[in-house]
């Protein structure tokens, strides 16, 4: 990091800026915890924030990429362009248990905060909305249709139970499965019937044999949609959803093949028909970029907050940051809201998304990343080493 009493009094000035909007950044992440949508839902979450954004000065595009509720805000111009990545969806069931509200207000924060070191320094900030990072890969498929041309670097943050300037996640892909079978009276009639539940065991139980033979921090996992209609007809139909996760990307090709062997053996053994169907989008593994993250990690330190550089855990989910990830140089730190023992995707998260500890983790979280723009716009050999090394792999 390149010291200097201009960049210190940028930073002051940043970190004074999130503080006049502390707030209003708190009021906009409490309305969308507590009006929590799906992803490609998130029409309300993504109208406060433009509109936040556009009173604050940032032009606004609504709508980018084809999907109604993706959004580019926009200040200052030419280069170095960088962005901040807004995510605001929910999960069905249990609402912010992933904490997206905070990461939209410490986007739209830090972005905003930001407009005090583009005017001194020039280059643009933009924020990009990014819709349902929960299940579809809402940023995988911006990538594909170039959301992410142009841009410099992305950064965004995460709540989580440690504070980390990076983290891993695992390349990712989902699979719906059904099995067609044949009812039948399961007491009067079972030979007439050919029995698509059974069939869905069966898979579970390839799957769980399997699991013994895969490679560390691979994941299988599932859930049954459909297991018929009554116990006494032989279920002609069952339905289920899974999700295969590997370090890499060819390892989780290989993955695939082997998962999908899982269903068609039971098929095979039922007779029941299998019709199968991968997501259209994967999720990449992450590419933290270390020279930002230390940048990231300096100054969330500078706020009087323990940073480590990677986590000290073994458990790891995914993220479409990392298809981000892997065409721009980013980070996705974490920053803490709660004790290291509350799983994230449970309702005790949900509550500490809308605790003080998490309104102070996003606006910490929103001065660290104005910073890491100060320094960046502030410094042309910093970002020629933030490329150097994106490139260098
Ligand atoms: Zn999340
Ligand atoms: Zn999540």
């Amino acid at each position: 990091m390149v010291k200097s009493p201009a960049i210190d009094k940028l930073k002051a000035l940043v970190i004074k800026e999130v503080d006049s909007h502390h707030d209003q950044l708190r009021e906009l992440s409490l309305k969308i915890h507590s009006t929590p949508e799906l992803g490609f839902h998130e029409t309300k979450a993504a109208g406060w924030l433009t509109q936040y954004l556009k009173k604050n000065g940032f032009s606004i595009e609504r709508g980018i990429s084809g999907l109604a509720t993706a959004f580019k805000g926009s200040y200052g111009k030419g280069k170095p362009a960088i962005a901040l990545l807004a995510e605001y969806d929910a999960l069905p069931k249990l609402g912010h248990a992933c904490g997206h509200n905070l990461i939209a207000g410490s986007a739209v924060g830090a972005a905003v905060a930001s407009e005090a070191a583009i005017d001194q320094l020039g280059g643009t900030v933009l924020i990009i909305g990014t819709p349902a990072e929960e299940l579809y890969g809402g940023k995988a498929i911006m990538v594909e249709r170039g959301a992410f041309n142009n841009i410099d670097i992305a950064m965004m943050v995460h709540p989580g139970v440690h504070d980390a300037a990076t983290t891993q996640a695992l390349a990712c892909i989902s699979l719906d499965v059904e099995f067609f079978g044949k009812a039948a009276h399961a007491s009067a009639r079972p030979e007439a019937g050919i029995n698509a539940l059974e069939a869905m065991l069966q898979s579970f139980a390839a799957i769980n044999s399997l699991r013994q033979h895969i490679k560390d921090k691979a994941r299988i996992h599932g859930i049954i949609t459909d297991g018929g209609e009554a116990a006494n007809i032989v279920p002609a139909h069952s339905a289920g959803t899974f999700i295969v996760r590997a370090e890499e990307d060819a390892y989780l090709d290989e993955l695939k093949e082997k998962v999908l062997n899982c269903f068609v053996g039971a098929a095979t053994a039922t007779g029941a028909r299998l019709e199968y169907r991968w997501a259209e989008v994967s999720y990449a593994p992450l590419r933290n970029n270390m020279a930002l993250a230390r940048l990231f990690q300096q100054n969330m330190q500078s706020l009087g907050r323990k940073v480590l550089l990677a986590k000290p855990t073994k458990a790891f989910g995914s993220t479409d940051m990392g298809n981000v990830s892997q065409i721009v140089p980013a980070i996705h730190p974490d920053f803490a809201i709660a004790p290291k023992e509350v799983a994230i995707h449970s309702p005790e998260f949900a509550q500490a998304a809308a605790s003080e500890a998490g309104i102070k983790g996003m606006l910490d979280s929103a001065k660290a990343l104005a910073m890491t723009i100060v320094d960046l716009v502030a410094n042309p050999e910093t970002i020629a080493r933030v490329k150097q090394e994106f490139k260098s792999k």
